[in-house]
């Protein structure tokens, strides 16, 4: 009989895992709180070790004809004068896979769509899981269903973790987020690569992902935000004249704003028949870009090892072991690159935008190599 596998949460990580564990030939069932696959108002940036994974799922060409392509990253000053650059078609030729910028509304629907929505439950969100002999959930409308095999991916604050792991730490990086999607004509020079512009004690960001859509996020340390319903324009005025126009092109309604957390790192990322994904059991500071792609990674081991003719659940040890290291250093790395972002006294901006622009071309690509290449 074919295994049915139980995942909680439809994240990025949970419809992968699915999509993935289906190609496989496993039944998959899985369970949402939301009552949609709610398309957060925000788009997502699909590093080539993602698309690498979606390549090898079939769906890069959906991926890319719903998304806009990247060819550079680039951190600037915030007058968007370059401080590091990195050029992507090194990585382009060599695994043929691009870098997209999406909508994550787009990413989900192609997901789902893929996996089909008779696999999906909405409006199950799940209260408690306890150990028997097979796994017993239940879900806040009071139904219950046991399960041989569960994979938990959700999100950071997850319930499968927090009530079958060793307690962990959700650590705040004491920054608050703004994000956004607007419709605006950008000078063509940026068409194709993502801007980030460091400034005191506050970033902006921003990136194409449709013909019309423009993405765009921007942090600052909370101490200096009393609320965060502040004027977006006047806190960034002594910002490049391209950000503020994006910014004035945005509903004030539809800006999404949150605080910014990772998950202080853990070892432990499975147990008998039981297993964590995604940012349940590595969330990580999105300065990187790399929480979902990390997650989507996940999915991929786990085929990996579904090849190499293991059972799911025999998977899950080899698994952990196989992903910890990468997605700890992203982690890690993450949470020094926003700390380092946010610097606010203007000696020690000078200082950081100095260090940037002369940091070695093989530092960088050594940093771009490790985080491309798929485990
Ligand atoms: C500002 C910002 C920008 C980012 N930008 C990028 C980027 O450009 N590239 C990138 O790769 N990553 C980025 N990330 C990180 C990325 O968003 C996350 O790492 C990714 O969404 C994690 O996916 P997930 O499926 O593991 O978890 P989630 O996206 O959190 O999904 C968890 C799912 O589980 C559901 N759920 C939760 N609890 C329950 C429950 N009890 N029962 C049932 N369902 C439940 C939730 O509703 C949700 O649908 C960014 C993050 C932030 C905050």
């Amino acid at each position: 009989m074919t295994e049915t596998v139980s995942i909680i949460g439809a994240g990025i990580g949970g419809l992968t895992t699915a999509l993935t564990l289906k190609q496989k030939g496993l039944n998959v069932n899985i369970f949402e709180s939301s009552a949609e696959i709610k398309p957060v108002g925000a788009g997502i940036i699909l590093a080539n070790n993602a698309m690498q994974v979606f390549q090898k799922l079939g769906i890069q060409d959906k991926i890319e004809k719903a998304g806009n392509k990247i060819s550079f990253m680039k951190i600037t000053d915030d007058q968007l004068q370059p401080l590091s650059v990195v050029n992507l078609s090194e990585y382009e030729q060599k695994y043929r896979v691009s870098n997209i910028a999406i909508h994550r509304g787009e990413l989900q629907k192609i997901l789902a769509n893929e996996i089909g929505f008779d696999n999906i439950n909405l409006s199950k969100q799940l209260s408690k899981i306890k150990k028997n002999t097979l796994y017993k959930l239940t879900f806040e409308d009071n139904s219950m269903i046991e399960s041989k095999i569960v994979i938990g991916a959700d999100g950071i604050k997850s319930v499968v973790r927090n009530q079958l792991f060793e307690k962990s730490t959700l650590r705040n990086a004491n920054q608050i987020c703004w994000r956004g999607i607007c419709e605006i004509d950008l000078p063509e020079k940026y068409h194709n690569e993502l801007n980030e512009s460091w400034g005191k004690g506050k970033r902006f960001g921003f990136v194409k992902i449709s013909d019309k859509k423009v993405y765009w996020y921007a942090l600052a340390n909370s101490k200096n935000v009393e609320t965060s319903d502040i004027n977006l324009t006047e806190f960034f005025s002594e910002f490049h004249s391209t950000i503020l126009s994006i910014i004035s092109a945005t509903k004030k309604e539809q800006i999404i704003v949150s605080d910014i957390f990772d998950l202080k790192p853990i070892n432990k990322w499975q147990g008998e028949n039981v297993c964590l994904i995604g940012d349940a059991a590595h969330a990580t500071t999105p300065n990187l870009g790399q929480g979902a792609c990390q997650a989507i990674e996940d999915a991929y081991v786990l085929g990996k090892l579904l090849d190499s003719g293991l059972e799911i659940q025999n998977t899950f040890a080899v698994y952990e072991n196989l992903r910890r290291k990468k997605a700890h250093t992203i982690v890690n790395t993450s949470w020094s690159v926003g700390k380092m972002a946010h610097i606010e006294n203007s000696l020690g901006v000078w200082l950081r935008n100095f260090a940037m622009k002369n940091i070695p071309k093989s530092a960088n690509k050594k940093q771009t190599d490790m985080i491309f290449n798929l485990n």
